[in-house]
């Protein structure tokens, strides 16, 4: 059972810059157990993504999975368990693509976020190693939105055209059509 909570919008930690991590602190026990303990509070959730800085420990580190049985993004391809520290992101498609965005940070709510739709990231895994992948369409956005956590950015500061935010409910009645949602 995790004993941590998911910490929400309006606390200054989720907008403060959270501190890279060195290859050293990175293979210590601690951090290898706040992964464990941010993969436990993720699936508890039922979100795709958590940021270390979600669950108020400000460092460079998100995690990413999409479930192979997730029934919430059935439709969604599964990915691994994908651990991002200290990660950057370098654009590679200018051209944008909008989903609905939710995030556990600000529960409830759901809205409208243009994102560029192909993007790489460099980062350094759980060992330690330096990854670098391209990352397009949903997977694109999933990468930008947890990102931008680390970084002090909630996707409501990404949103255009405030109409198109929503609560949950009305989201569900009034604008299903318009676009995938999910929720990290
Ligand atoms: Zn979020």
């Amino acid at each position: 059972m995790a004993n941590r909570e998911i910490i929400k919008m309006g606390n200054p930690i989720l907008r403060q810059s959270a501190v890279l991590l060195t290859k050293e602190e990175i293979l210590a026990e601690e951090t290898q157990n706040l992964i464990k303990e941010m993969r436990e509070i993720m699936k508890e959730a039922e979100g795709i993504g958590l940021a270390a800085p979600q669950i108020g420990i400000s460092k460079h580190l998100a995690i990413i999975e999409i479930a192979e049985d997730s029934k919430r993004y059935p439709e969604k391809d599964p990915t691994r368990l994908m651990i991002f520290i200290n990660p950057q992101i370098t654009v590679i498609d200018e051209a944008t693509q909008g989903f609905w965005e939710g995030c556990l940070s600000v529960p409830g709510l759901r809205g409208f976020v243009k994102r560029p739709r192909k993007i790489r990231i460099d980062y350094l895994n759980e060992n330690a190693e330096e990854i670098s992948i391209i990352a397009e369409d949903f997977l694109a956005t999933v990468f930008q939105h947890e990102i931008d956590h680390l970084n002090g950015i909630l996707y409501v500061d990404k949103i255009t055209d405030m109409t198109l935010f929503s609560y949950n409910e009305e989201y569900v009645k009034f604008h299903i059509e318009e676009g995938d949602s999910f929720e990290q």
